[in-house]
């Protein structure tokens, strides 16, 4: 047994998880808002995993860790997280090894996406497949002859900041016209507030007189057919179908796999990624691809992540 966690910036989510693949338990707690905080949770979602699943402390061989932002997992250091600011050269690893007393193994959070995808997922019936991770910002992986391409430094398929627009909007990484500017769940919120005024009878005007604007509103009056939330869908599946097309041309992939909260609302914006390839992409490359959303949703990366610390356990 071994334990999987993904530490984001707003839950961590947790997974019990035995080498034949089988979850054993779930679940997701807050990440806090300063160190001490994010400390307790994650042991309380460890203990919380272990009851849920009814296994004793010895039967979990290790911990594995995917963690947002840039990490050095020889060292099993947060090097720097922008969602978690209070870890910076936090070595994470060797904390929760000394708490808990667990070989702990750390990862990037997009790469245990691909390996949870890859071992328990749509992902295990491809060779050769695209995942695209849309949340707050958009994160990537490919797996390429049945294995994940990570890069250099394992950081590899940060598909959110290529360029779809090089005179478009500023993203926080400095340059302009990045995909997820256009087709994340904070797209979805920026594109609501500057089309609003066009569609005066939207329910979403009577909504947010009490209610934050969120994505998933969105998603929720999309559902109900209102036409500025249809709009919008109609908006980030085109963006997204652009910045698909593109990576259509350089993987020749077999499927494309969504993930992510966004992901959710797939129904509504899937048909305009699909109709946008089949218009950009090369003859060729853009048949008979598959689009999915991910199996396990919002516990892919933990998944992953306990997928990355059963191989690497030392005996
Ligand atoms: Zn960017």
């Amino acid at each position: 047994m071994v334990i999987g966690l993904d530490i984001g910036g707003t839950n961590i989510k947790g997974v019990v998880v035995d080498s034949t693949g089988v979850v054993h338990a779930h679940t997701s707690v807050a990440t806090g808002s300063a160190m001490p905080e994010t400390e307790k949770n994650i042991l309380y979602c460890i203990n919380h995993l272990q009851e849920l699943s009814h296994i004793n402390k010895d039967e979990v061989e290790a911990i594995g860790i995917g963690s947002a932002g840039a990490i050095d997992k020889h060292k099993g250091m947060v090097i720097t997280s922008p969602n978690i600011p209070w870890w910076k050269n936090h070595p994470l690893s060797a904390i929760l090894h000394q708490l808990t007393g667990y070989q702990v193994f750390l990862e990037n959070d997009a790469n245990c996406a691909v390996f949870g995808e890859l071992w328990l997922g749509n992902g295990s019936h491809y060779k050769n497949w695209i995942m695209l991770t849309l949340g707050t910002g958009i994160g990537g992986g490919a797996v390429i002859n049945g294995i994940p391409y990570t890069g250099r430094a394992g950081s590899a398929m940060e598909f959110g900041h290529t360029t779809i627009d090089y005179n478009g909007l500023l993203c926080k990484c400095g340059r302009k016209g990045c995909l997820e500017c256009y087709a994340s769940a904070t797209a979805v919120v920026n594109f609501t507030k500057s089309h609003i005024h066009l569609y005066p009878d939207s329910t979403i005007v009577e909504r947010i007189q009490h209610e934050s604007l969120t994505a998933k509103l969105v998603y929720q009056e999309a559902q109900k057919g209102d036409a500025l939330a249809l709009y919008i869908f109609n908006l980030i599946g085109n963006y997204l179908g652009i910045g698909i097309a593109n990576l259509v041309n350089i993987f020749n992939p077999e499927a494309v796999i969504l993930g992510g909260g966004l992901s959710g609302a797939h129904e509504f914006f899937m048909p305009h990624i699909i109709h946008t390839v089949h218009a950009l992409a090369l003859a060729g490359m853009k048949e008979d691809i598959q689009y999915c959303i991910t199996s396990y949703g919002d516990y892919t990366a933990a998944i992953g992540a306990a997928k990355y610390a059963l191989d690497n356990i030392k005996i």
